[in-house]
């Protein structure tokens, strides 16, 4: 008898040049794959999956450790495997943000310009990539994925986006 489980999944040569973000909330992370899969067409992509996804990227008090952790290892990922495309998705009722004790709509707003601060990091130290961001909000028991508006690179933050 052979050694080892076979999958359906195969494994590809080649590294994928897109960069998927999320939270690792398991709840909510196969609705991101399918959606990345499925609706932007990605089949192939490395993923950076830790509870608050984009959170880590930007500093705050509660996120020291984390920021270093993201930096240290997405610019390795960005360089090494030349990436090209960085998908970011926060999504409604993430846990990582409740240690903020921040009502609802406080708390969007705080995903939002977490969203918004770590795509003016990407465009700050990297060229050739372009960045884009959703909110998964659950309607009606279904999952829908919502373009965030990101500012482009040389327009100014608004006043609630983290300052790095
Ligand atoms: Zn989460």
């Amino acid at each position: 008898m052979e050694r080892g489980f076979p999958v359906e999944q195969k494994v590809r040569e080649e590294f994928a040049h897109t960069l998927a973000i999320y939270c690792s909330d398991g709840r909510f992370a196969p609705a991101c794959d399918g959606f990345i899969r499925h609706t932007l067409g990605e089949e192939w992509y490395d993923r950076f999956v830790v509870p608050g996804g984009a959170a880590w990227l930007c500093l705050d008090v509660r996120t020291v450790w984390e920021h270093e952790m993201a930096h240290r290892h997405l610019s390795f990922l960005v360089e090494a495997h030349k990436i090209q495309r960085v998908i970011l998705i926060a999504h409604q009722s993430c846990g990582f943000y409740e240690r903020y004790r921040l009502s609802p709509e406080q708390t969007v707003r705080k995903q939002m310009a977490d969203l918004q601060g770590a795509t003016r990091i990407f465009y700050e130290r990297f060229t050739g990539i372009t960045v884009e961001a959703y909110y998964l909000r659950v309607v009606d028991g279904e999952p829908r994925f919502e373009p965030v508006t990101l500012q482009t690179p040389g327009e100014p933050l608004p006043p609630s986006a983290p300052q790095v």
